[in-house]
């Protein structure tokens, strides 16, 4: 059987995160500073990861302020 497979996703994970300044401008809960790793996916196979910073909200989980 062959399975054809085209599927590319990326997967976001937060390594480590430490309080910022700030609030949220969508719930008002307080910002964290987050290093995140974004894994870019073929057929589940991670292809590359890329490291960013963003700040992000510790209740929503909105990002606020990304750097790459
Ligand atoms: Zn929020």
């Amino acid at each position: 059987m062959v399975v054809f497979c085209f599927l590319v996703d990326q997967t976001k994970q937060v390594r480590g995160s430490k309080p910022a300044a700030g609030i949220c401008s969508r719930c008002g809960g307080g910002a964290s500073v987050a290093d995140m790793k974004t894994a870019t996916r073929f057929c589940y196979v991670p292809l590359y990861w890329k490291s960013s910073k963003a700040i992000i909200c510790t209740f929503c989980g909105a990002v606020l302020k990304s750097y790459s």
